[in-house]
């Protein structure tokens, strides 16, 4: 018997895409519902599970209400090699819809544990790459809120990008078009538009995903009011949907160790690396990596080491180079790691990435512009380089440079597409190693203003998560208004 009352909860389910860029925030997203007295089931599968395993343990010890559902992924069915149940695991299209097809035969079993093992829930928050959970909701009558890990002004130029089709005619990649009901003027071009990651051949895929977005009962966005706000209200109006924002969620860990247990296991001992920064000047650390998906050619790679070593100034550099690894390894002990030792450390795989940005040493971030990566710097107070590859980056770092002024772009103007660029080859260079330096340079000895910039928004991210704050408030309101009519069917905005 359930002795915590958590039966008379109002139990929402959590449905994340499986890649870590989606999956680290609805784990916080879980927490933040649990500590606000929901109860949560969080659906996952066994390896997804068991990268995540030191956060379920922290969690399951600290007795908050929350169940990992743990759905078995149909690799074998779909010609997946075994294992291949997240997507930074994959490479080349193939892969990728074989990937789509395997977490859509999740519907079937999804339904029937819910029906069987759980009370029922108030309301399912997904994320907007499975839309197949539109019809476990509707099989449920249940509420579904749209999440899709990223911040209100992306979300908005995709929605309108994507809805409206804009670049569906356009056939010059490089001409520049203007976004139509933006609250200001936005342009962008085909090359650097987020269209989909999704590829001919996904057409139905990817009209069943709009549709759902369409027809989801309101928007759930890890960010703040505060830091978005025209933004927030806009989209709201746009969709006709109410928007919840309920982030930075990842201020849902309070100390170091929640930090590092976040996503896979770290490939250092974090204590060394903690040591190593100690030993730094405040400030004067660069922290250089590109999130968990984005791929770098190996030439590229040695620009970006020439580039960093040029700079003069300290860094830390993580390096993801999955199946390239041994000559990756090749060029760095061929003289690179000789020459930096006392200059830099290297990060081979997966970094504690909120303990190193939360360090005092760490006075810049060369990123990628994930979403996530974008919110941790603005939480930590880090100052940014940005230099997006795909998806919705390019809109981030316009919102970084441009709107909040905390950062400077490396100056990239074409794409690099997550696992299905093969227009890109082992000598692509998209930045040079001078304009690496330069960048690093130009953030680091004068980008004052921005880190003052930065630090203020830290702080009034803190202020929405504290009690009474923007996202506190929404937190709630969320919970109350499934918990109050969990078969409300439409939420006004
Ligand atoms: N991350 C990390 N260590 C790494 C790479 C990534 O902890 O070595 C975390 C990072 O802190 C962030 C997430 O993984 O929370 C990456 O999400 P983001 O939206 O920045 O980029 P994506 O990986 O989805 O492109």
């Amino acid at each position: 018997m359930d002795t915590t009352g958590s039966e008379l909860k109002p139990h929402f389910v959590l449905v994340p895409l499986m890649a870590q860029g989606h999956m680290i925030p609805m784990v916080d997203m879980a927490r933040l519902l649990a500590e606000h007295d929901a109860t949560v089931t969080f659906v996952t599968t066994p390896v997804n599970a068991s990268r995540i395993k030191a956060i379920i343990e922290r969690i399951e010890a600290s007795q908050l209400p929350i169940k990992f559902l743990k759905l078995q992924f149909p690799c074998e069915k779909v010609g997946l090699p075994e294992g291949y149940e997240s997507a930074d695991l994959l490479s080349g299209l193939d892969q990728i819809m074989k990937f789509v097809d395997a977490s859509a035969m999740l519907k079937e079993s999804l339904i029937t544990c819910l029906k069987e093992q759980y009370h029922l829930p108030v309301c399912i928050i997904a994320d907007t790459n499975l839309p197949w959970v539109g019809d476990v909701a509707r099989e449920l009558s249940v509420p579904r809120l749209a999440f899709n890990g990223s911040g209100a002004f992306p979300n908005l130029a995709m929605y309108i990008i994507r809805h409206r089709k804009i670049f569906d005619d356009v056939k010059d990649d490089k001409e520049i078009i203007s976004i139509p009901g933006f609250p200001h003027r936005l342009e962008m071009t085909k090359a650097k538009a987020p269209l989909s990651v999704y590829r001919p051949g996904m057409e139905q895929f990817t009209e069943k995903r709009l549709k759902e977005e369409r027809i989801a009962d309101g928007m759930v966005v890890n960010s703040f009011y505060e830091l978005e706000s025209l933004y927030v209200e806009s989209y709201s109006k746009t969709t006709g949907k109410k928007v919840w924002t309920i982030g930075p969620m990842l201020l849902c860990n309070k100390n170091i160790h929640e930090f590092s247990s976040r996503g896979n296991k770290a490939s250092i001992d974090e204590e060394d690396c903690s040591l190593w920064l100690d030993s730094m000047k405040p400030g004067s650390v660069v922290y250089v990596s590109f999130g968990s998906l984005a791929q770098t050619t190996l030439a590229q790679l040695a620009e970006i080491g020439f580039g960093l070593e040029a700079s003069n100034k300290p860094f830390v550099w993580v390096i993801k180079a999955g199946d390239k690894f041994s000559e990756v390894e090749e060029w760095l002990s061929n003289g690179f790691e000789e020459r930096i030792k006392d200059q830099g450390l290297i990060i081979k795989g997966w970094a504690p990435q909120m303990m190193i940005l939360s360090h005092p040493a760490i006075g810049g971030f060369l990123t990628h512009c994930g979403w996530n990566s974008t919110l941790e710097s603005i939480c930590t107070g880090v100052p940014m380089i940005t230099w997006p590859h795909f998806a919705d980056q390019f809109l981030n770092e316009m919102l970084v440079v441009e709107i909040l002024k905390i950062g400077v772009k490396i100056g990239v103007e074409d794409p690099n597409q997550w696992a299905t660029d093969e227009s890109k080859n082992d000598n692509d260079v998209m930045v040079k190693r001078d304009d690496v330096a330069k960048a690093i340079l130009e953030l680091m000895d004068g980008g004052e203003k921005m880190r003052d910039r930065a630090q203020e928004l830290a702080r009034k991210g803190r202020e929405a998560m504290d009690e009474g704050g923007s996202s506190f408030n929404n937190i709630k309101d969320l919970i109350k208004q499934f918990g109050d009519a969990s078969k409300t069917a439409v939420v006004k905005p």
